[in-house]
């Protein structure tokens, strides 16, 4: 796991957590983008280096990470280096996790759902929640200012949820899907890599199958779904898209 001290002190409006080097582009890549573009500041923090992953060496994944990073627009992008497919919870974890968002300072924080096929995905939302919770406690000290963010989201990876909102990524799909299949070792297939469901053509298909899917109930082109714990306050009544009735 990463010594703390090597993470930057960057202030971000919204930070992305992913379990692995490419999990953030499929999950909530359109909402980054569209973020950047309205002037939020985005960061992202992946939780492992995707040793374990059946393609791809931990030197290529991470130059392919922060490719991808400048297409989706944000500021910085980390990697706390827990081991791959071990997310155990422990005090040093959280420590890290806790120092991480205190340093970030985030208003947004977005994680994967809860429940997933892959133990990892599943593993990052509920620590990065437990961290958060801790991060607001100013009795837990790590010489930073506490903070808790007022905002925080589930993505959709493998298991689908009924989305508390689907958020228009229209303009901004083919900016998603350039950072995700800026992850060549795990996208791009060719010579010498091995089989696998990410470099399987059909995937790319499913990948718009369901931005179309989510962006049908919105009446829009394409859409990212999230779930939120808390239901989503309004203030203006008028003030989300219109839609079929
Ligand atoms: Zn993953």
């Amino acid at each position: 796991m990463i010594d703390p001290k090597k993470l930057s002190n960057e202030k971000v409006d919204i930070l992305a957590f992913g379990a692995h080097p490419d999990d953030i582009e499929d999950g909530c890549g359109g909402l980054l983008v569209k973020a950047a573009k309205r002037g939020y500041s985005t960061g992202i923090i992946d939780m492992s280096l995707g040793e374990l992953s059946t393609n791809g060496t931990v030197e290529e994944r991470q130059k392919e990470a922060q490719a991808a990073r400048k297409i989706l627009g944000a500021k910085f992008r980390e990697n706390l280096e827990v081991p791959n497919n071990f997310f155990f919870n422990s005090r040093e974890l959280q420590d890290v996790l806790v120092k991480a968002i205190r340093a970030h300072k985030p208003e947004m924080v977005l994680v994967p759902y809860y429940f997933d096929r892959h133990p990892d995905h599943m593993a990052t939302g509920n620590l990065v929640r437990e961290a958060l919770f801790t991060s607001g406690l100013i009795r837990y000290e790590t010489g930073q200012e506490k903070h808790r963010p007022t905002r925080f989201l589930f993505y959709m990876m493998w298991n689908e949820f009924q989305p508390s909102f689907i958020l228009d990524i229209t303009d901004e799909f083919d900016t998603k899907m350039k950072a995700l299949l800026a992850h060549t070792s795990q996208f791009g297939g060719g010579k010498g890599t091995r089989k696998t469901i990410d470099n399987d053509a059909d995937t790319l298909k499913f990948f718009e199958a369901r931005a179309r899917n989510y962006g049908f109930p919105i009446a829009k082109r394409y859409g990212e779904p999230y779930l939120s714990i808390n239901p989503i306050g309004l203030d203006d009544p008028m003030g989300f898209i219109p839609n079929f009735f």
